[in-house]
């Protein structure tokens, strides 16, 4: 069946207020679009935990900084509507930005710690930004569910957070990140990459990789284990934003593994104007 496409507020009340009234669970899928099949993970795993799939294409401006791709980020909504339809989608929603920040909008949602240290202090205001956008569109939904992906984990945490903090009544799925068959972690930046760039970009998952060996072997120090993932960003002349080993939990640096803290390894580069991240969990499994 082909997915509603829903492009206002009242549009998604009246859908969502049906599909309860028919004792339908709802789960929801936020995105930028550009969809992948990180993307697509999310959408089945919903519609699998759920009756109704509802997923948002909004390219939020508000968590993109100045001097940032907003202009020029990827949109394609025919064919990411069809790749919904694939992953089972029951309705899609596309607000406008002055939809979502009409005149005289002036609310913010600030996630005081988690938002702190790596993306949030290389991207000034970006989780102001996707928490904001976050809270209104579960908000609109008001899913039973909402899932996102392990991709963006301190973007998971801050909503997770969020979620708890206000309230919201809503399980927050996090999901596995999904990755090309070399190990390149799927984005819908992946598409900014020149051939040439694309071969190099593959050093932030091939140096997570080697820290991860290195810890299953006892390495504990975090200095030794970041430098692994730094020695493979250098051979592929990728500039380092950061590398950090930290508690999986708070995000906060970890100075080593610690036995019965979950850790996890985050690395931010750039390949030319491209910024990709990249985590993965390291040492004892949580
Ligand atoms: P975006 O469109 O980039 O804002 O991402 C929308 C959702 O998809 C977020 O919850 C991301 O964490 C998730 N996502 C993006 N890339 C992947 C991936 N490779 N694997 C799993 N989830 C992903």
């Amino acid at each position: 069946m082909a997915a509603r496409i829903l492009r206002t507020i009242a549009e998604v009340r009246q859908f969502t207020a049906e599909a309860r009234a028919r004792g339908q669970r709802i789960a929801a899928v936020p995105t930028m679009g550009a969809l992948h099949e990180g993307h697509l993970s999310l959408m089945r795993e919903g519609k699998r935990r759920a009756e109704v799939c509802i997923v948002s294409i909004f390219v939020n401006p508000t968590q993109f900084g100045p001097n940032e791709d907003l202009s020029r980020y990827p949109r394609d909504l025919e064919g990411d509507a069809r790749k919904c339809e694939s992953a089972g989608v029951d309705a899609i929603f596309t607000p406008t930005p002055d939809q979502l920040y009409p005149e005289g909008f002036q609310t913010w949602v600030e996630v005081a710690e988690v938002s702190q240290g790596l993306c949030g202090e290389r991207r000034p205001g970006h989780f102001r930004g996707v928490a904001t956008v976050v809270t209104k569109l579960l908000n609109i939904f008001r899913p039973d569910l909402a899932l996102f992906g392990e991709k963006d984990f301190q973007q998971l945490r801050v909503i997770e957070t969020l979620a708890r903090d206000l309230d919201l009544g809503v399980e927050i799925v996090g999901m596995p990140t999904v990755r090309e068959a070399d190990g390149l972690a799927m984005s819908s930046r992946n598409a900014y990459l020149k051939p040439e760039e694309r071969q190099r970009a593959l050093s932030l998952s091939r140096g997570l990789t080697d820290a991860q060996r290195l810890a299953a072997a006892g390495e504990t120090r975090a200095s030794v284990i970041v430098e692994a993932v730094r020695a493979q960003l250098r051979a592929s002349d990728v500039r380092e934003d950061y590398i950090e080993l930290t508690d999986a939990r708070t995000l906060k640096p970890l100075a080593a593994l610690e036995s019965g803290t979950p850790a996890r390894l985050l690395v931010a580069g750039f390949l030319g104007t491209t910024r990709l991240i990249d985590n993965v969990p390291i040492g004892q499994v949580s």
